[in-house]
């Protein structure tokens, strides 16, 4: 008996996924470098030892939302937690998207949220960014005067380009929006500036935020959202019972605890980033301004999916953008622990000195 169909539009749907092969310096996933603090793996390690694994964890997360309030100075309703922020994402889109709604988004910038968006059965309004991929808020204010989006998306610092948008930015978009307005700092402790001095219960602006980059949590799975009261408890709404298990929810909480150490290695990574950008730029390569924890470059001799490949062959993986929408040409980076910067560095100088395509 033949298996019944998927749904039809999920045919049309790529993963968004960056291989996973065996190589010496991985930066291709704008994951931290290092590994966590000894000090919170042996916190972590003695919360399980008393933990009640019989029973289903909290439902509300009511210490990991109370630990991320205290971080953010607001109050536990205005958090919501879920499996990493993609998740968040996927609630935001659950509550406010849906058939008939449509959330808006400026490309290039991260391809989840025009996927999730299609998961759940959104219709995508896509508006482009400048050539120095930034948002014009005019063309943003009449591309959602247009198609009036549930949700619009921001991304700041925007993946994979890597400059933030300013306050001022902000401020207009939300202005302008019909609806909510989602900034996307998942690599938010990067930049100079954060829309979260702008979240209160009367604006209709989230941010949502990841312990995947900064915290060195990628393999746990926790993100956040901080926003009104009212959209908290939306996505309360369409979140499965229990989705966030007591490991992740103790996980956070002990990381919270953190935030110096958190902040050292923001502090190291965003020195690396300047040496990386310093050193490219007397390469034959563009690139672009970084405000996160990646830099986009385009070379300018040979093809880029070409240097990925000359990268690859030297043991260094970075991720390969030269065929998306707007980035013709062009990879991304993600700076790394210094030895693995300056195996970057080399291997990119031979790379480049290679045959012209
Ligand atoms: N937003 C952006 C802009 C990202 O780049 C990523 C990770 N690639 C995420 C969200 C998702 O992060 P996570 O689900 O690991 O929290």
């Amino acid at each position: 008996m033949a298996l019944p169909d998927p749904r039809e539009d999920l045919a049309l749907r790529e993963g968004y996924h960056s291989p996973q092969v065996e190589v010496a310096v991985r930066l291709n996933t704008n994951e931290s470098p290092f590994p966590p603090p000894q000090g919170w793996v042996d916190d972590l390690r003695a919360e399980l030892a008393g933990m009640a694994f019989h029973r289903y964890p909290d439902r509300h997360a009511k210490d990991l939302r109370a630990a991320l309030a205290g971080l953010h100075g607001v109050r536990p309703e205005q958090v919501f937690c879920a499996n990493g922020s993609n998740e968040v994402l996927q609630s935001l889109c659950l509550a406010y998207g849906g058939p008939g709604r449509s959330v808006a988004t400026f490309e290039p910038t991260y391809a989840l949220h025009s996927h999730i968006a299609h998961l759940t059965g959104t219709a995508v309004v896509q508006g482009d960014r400048r050539p120095d991929f930034t948002v014009d808020t005019s063309t943003a204010a009449d591309l959602m005067a247009a198609t009036r989006p549930a949700v619009t998306f921001l991304c700041s610092p925007n993946n994979p380009t890597g400059m933030a948008d300013d306050a001022a930015t902000v401020r207009a978009v939300l202005a302008a929006a019909p609806g909510l307005v989602v900034v996307d700092e998942a690599y938010g402790q990067f930049a100079d500036w954060s829309a979260l001095s702008l979240v209160g219960d009367t604006e209709a602006l989230a941010v949502t935020r990841t312990f995947s980059k900064t915290w060195s949590m990628a393999a746990v799975r926790l993100g956040y959202l901080v926003g009104p009261v009212e959209v908290v408890a939306a996505l309360e709404r369409v979140a499965l019972p229990y989705h966030l298990d007591a490991l992740k929810q103790a996980a956070g909480r002990l990381a919270v605890r953190r935030v110096a150490e958190m902040e050292q290695r923001v502090g190291l990574i965003v020195r690396e980033r300047q040496r990386l950008l310093g050193a490219m730029a007397a390469m034959a390569v563009t690139v672009w301004p970084s405000q996160a924890n990646f830099v986009l470059f385009r070379p300018e001799t040979r093809k880029g999916a070409e240097v990925w490949q000359g990268l690859l062959e030297h043991s260094v993986l970075v991720r390969d953008t030269s065929s998306w929408p707007g980035l013709a040409g062009c990879l991304r980076v993600t700076v790394g622990a210094p030895a693995e910067n300056d195996t970057f560095l080399s291997a990119l100088d031979e790379v480049l000195a290679g045959t012209p395509a």
